[in-house]
């Protein structure tokens, strides 16, 4: 029979990697556990009007990258490629904002974007990713950062922080006009993708890779000059925050992000080790998009971080466990290794109960194969090897010999 293979840009994760994805996640869940966030566990599949109304009509997702469908009763669906689109809607749809205060909202999970695959760029991939409704203090963004930074470390991950503002929507609309102009001016010189942002989504020129694009982006107007004063001292006192923090960072004035509902602030921490794929968590603020919509004015603002990226630049994994691998001499003491199993989990140790049966030589080849630190060998005497050292004890009782093996596994 032939082999049914995975689909193109979909990937198994098992094994290490399993261990790393874990690590990734478990890391964050802690960090967002000690900044008082709560989960938020969103659907796969959406309208597909929300990513039209919220990451923009004009944007790479919304145009290419999008898996969308009709369902069996003709609803027309996409499954997300992105999570603030549905933070934002739940926190509309289930009233969150009545409760009043404010929200700090975590969801991990599955996206799916129909993009070209190569290293660290998949069709389904997973971020975490954090959002905080009804704060617009500069403070909030501060705080956000660090929150990051405070996973990446965690992760023992060395990145560097770009930061820029995007100004007001209103400032940023007077930019646009005037960014287009120029570019339209320079038109024959730029790329083909970029003469079609032009008009589609001219911000995304500015960080354009083509090496002709950057040389005409570079005398362009420059957004800052057309900041209003309240998102330019928002960006200063962003910037005290983060010296205050010792939290360094780089002031990238070409940082557009590819999606259309950010204002004013806009962060990403990049890397160079893993080739062009090297932003591994973005973000930043998106004061209007509650109401586009359909809520109340809401001030918000969020992250979200690749963990496939991030698994990319895990070098140590924290150290696992010792394995205790129970083994019953012959088939006759099969009901009492079950038993012995049971209370050496009952006392939370890693217990692997060996399922084939064979010789006793076979299953001790199998036992060093599993990594067994200790192996259990049960019979009318009990008895408890160590693998690493080879000495053996005897026991009268398995009560007994599970007393120490207990001790041994949880003294280091
Ligand atoms: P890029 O410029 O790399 O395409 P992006 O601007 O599209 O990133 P966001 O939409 O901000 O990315 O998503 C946040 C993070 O999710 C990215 O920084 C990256 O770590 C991860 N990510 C985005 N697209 C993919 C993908 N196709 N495969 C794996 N990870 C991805
Ligand atoms: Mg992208």
């Amino acid at each position: 029979m032939s082999e049914i293979r995975k689909v193109r840009g979909f990937q198994d994760i098992y094994g290490e990697n399993a261990k790393k994805y874990r690590f990734v996640s478990d890391t964050a869940r802690k960090i967002f556990k000690k900044y008082n966030f709560q989960e938020i566990i969103l659907p796969y599949v959406e309208d597909v009007s929300l990513f039209i109304r919220s990451v923009g009509e004009a944007t790479d997702i919304v145009q290419k990258e999008m898996y969308v469908f009709e369902d069996k009763g003709g609803r027309k669906v996409a499954l997300r490629p992105e999570g603030t689109a549905s933070a934002v809607r739940a926190y509309i749809e289930e009233r969150l904002y009545a409760k009043g205060g404010y929200h700090k909202l975590f969801y991990e999970g599955a996206m799916f974007r129909y993009e070209r695959p190569q290293a660290g760029r998949y069709r389904q991939f997973h971020q975490i990713g954090a959002e905080i409704f009804g704060v617009d203090t500069p403070l909030a963004d501060a705080e956000l950062i660090k929150m990051v930074k405070d996973i990446l470390d965690e992760l023992g991950i060395q990145v560097r922080l770009e930061i820029n503002t995007l100004g007001d929507f209103e400032s940023r609309k007077k930019y646009i006009e005037v960014l287009k102009e120029y570019l339209k001016k320079h038109e024959e010189e730029l790329c083909e993708d970029c003469k079609s942002r032009i008009e589609r989504n001219p911000l995304r020129v500015l960080d354009c890779k083509v090496e002709t694009c950057k040389q005409i982006t570079k005398k362009a107007p420059s957004l800052i000059d057309f900041l209003s004063e309240e998102s330019l001292q928002r960006y200063e006192k962003l910037k005290e925050y983060l010296k205050s923090m010792n939290i360094e960072f780089i002031e990238n004035p070409r940082l557009v992000r590819g999606l259309d509902y950010y204002t004013d602030t806009v962060f990403e921490f990049i890397t160079d080790k893993i080739g062009a794929q090297g932003t591994v968590a973005a973000g930043g603020r998106y004061d209007t998009l509650v109401q586009q919509l359909g809520g109340p004015p809401t001030p918000a603002l969020g992250f979200a971080a690749g963990i496939e990226r991030l698994m990319l630049l895990v070098e140590n994994l924290p150290e696992e466990e010792p394995l205790t691998t129970v083994i019953p001499i012959t088939s006759d003491f099969n009901i009492q290794a079950i038993e012995t199993a049971d209370k050496l989990r009952k006392k939370e140790i890693k217990t692997e109960l060996l399922l084939k049966e064979g010789s006793m030589k076979s299953k001790m080849k199998l036992a060093n194969k599993l990594g067994s630190k200790y192996v259990v060998f049960v019979s009318e005497k009990p008895e408890l090897k160590d693998m690493e050292t080879g000495e053996q004890e005897v026991f009268e009782n398995i009560e007994d010999l599970i007393d120490v093996v207990t001790k041994k596994v949880k003294e280091v």
